[in-house]
């Protein structure tokens, strides 16, 4: 029976101030709205997931919320001096208690990658497209080049990284093509990509792109059938149970459901609940549900996973470098 992977996760949005602007970001607020999560909330959430079994601990922010005038305003209602020590401090309370990091926070510089590898089992950056759009005007972060060099940097650094594409945000075929050979091209060359999410937009109200079409499931599992083609066979194709219903994109050759949890929202996406396992298996009947880590198998294996989350890790991964206890159907 084939198998498709899931980890089981809780979602901390450190900040929603960002700044950028996307055109499809219902995420990012302004100044005046923006929130920086309190310890005691992220302490809640943590000990919550820990409570419902969880191994990862996605912490997500808006891009260089430190550019954004009114930040240090935030920082200091936190009680925070420095964001990035604050990420580590969360990192560092997610493994005490019992659970993995996963650090996704937008381009940084090399500097800040080394100081979070050490905590993190692996982090994550979208490319989103190659293409310029108009949907990325006002955001700089967004140029294709500076995630390009991102990604590479994480590769240098043999950081495991989850990357992916969106599909619907104005780019045209052949740049999904393009986006996702780029993609290849750098796993090829460091060998750091864990897994490729194929996104779909979920058009919102309030944003630009709010009348767009969100692809068709046709189209998808055209981008799904296209990124098993493209992508080398070690790398993993994800797609999000919560915005797409999954068989026909794992019968596309999807093979990975990204992070689903029992604790949080998909705070991307509020309005798209996570299925239950239980639905899932109902879903993909005939396939095998398996639960691993946020590190993949094959780092594990390397050892790419940060120093710091190795005793964890090695106390969660079975042999097969899946997590122990694993829920399969
Ligand atoms: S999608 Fe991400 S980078 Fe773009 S505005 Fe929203 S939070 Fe910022």
């Amino acid at each position: 029976m084939q198998s498709i992977t899931y980890s089981r996760n809780v979602f901390l949005s450190v900040t929603d101030l960002c700044k950028n602007h996307c055109g499809y970001c219902s995420f990012r607020r302004e100044i005046g709205e923006a929130h920086l999560l309190k310890r005691r909330e992220a302490f809640r959430l943590l000990a919550r997931a820990a409570e419902e079994d969880c191994t990862e601990a996605l912490f997500c922010l808006g891009e260089r919320p430190w550019e954004v005038p009114g930040f240090t305003d935030l920082m200091d209602d936190a009680g925070v001096s420095s964001l990035l020590d604050y990420l580590v401090e969360l990192c560092e309370l997610a493994l005490e208690l019992g659970l993995l990091p996963h650090t996704n926070a937008g381009v940084l510089e090399n500097d800040a990658l080394r100081r979070l590898q050490p905590y993190n089992a692996s982090m994550g950056l979208m490319l989103e497209t190659v293409a310029t759009v108009p949907a990325h005007d006002l955001s700089p972060g967004k140029h294709p080049d500076v995630r390009l060099d991102h990604i590479a940097r994480t590769g240098r650094l043999k950081i495991p990284l989850t990357t992916g594409i969106l599909v619907g945000i104005g780019e045209r075929w052949a740049d999904r093509e393009r986006s996702l050979m780029a993609i290849a091209d750098l796993h090829r060359a460091y060998g750091h990509i864990q897994e490729v999410i194929i996104q779909p937009l979920d058009p919102k109200p309030g944003t630009a792109l709010a009348d767009s079409q969100a692809p068709s499931m046709q189209e998808l599992c055209s981008v799904v059938r296209m990124a098993r083609r493209i992508l080398p066979s070690d790398v993993a194709v994800q797609v999000p149970p919560n915005l797409v219903h999954p068989l026909p994109p794992v019968e596309a050759g999807a093979n990975d459901l990204g992070g689903l949890s029992p604790v949080t929202l998909d705070r991307i996406n509020p309005g798209r609940p996570w299925p239950s396992l239980e639905v899932l298996r109902t879903c993909l009947k005939g396939y095998a549900l398996v639960e691993r880590l946020p590190v993949y198998p094959q780092f594990i294996q390397r050892g790419w996973h940060g120093a710091k989350t190795r005793e964890l890790v090695a106390a969660l991964a079975g042999e097969d470098g899946l997590r122990k206890k694993k829920y399969i159907c």
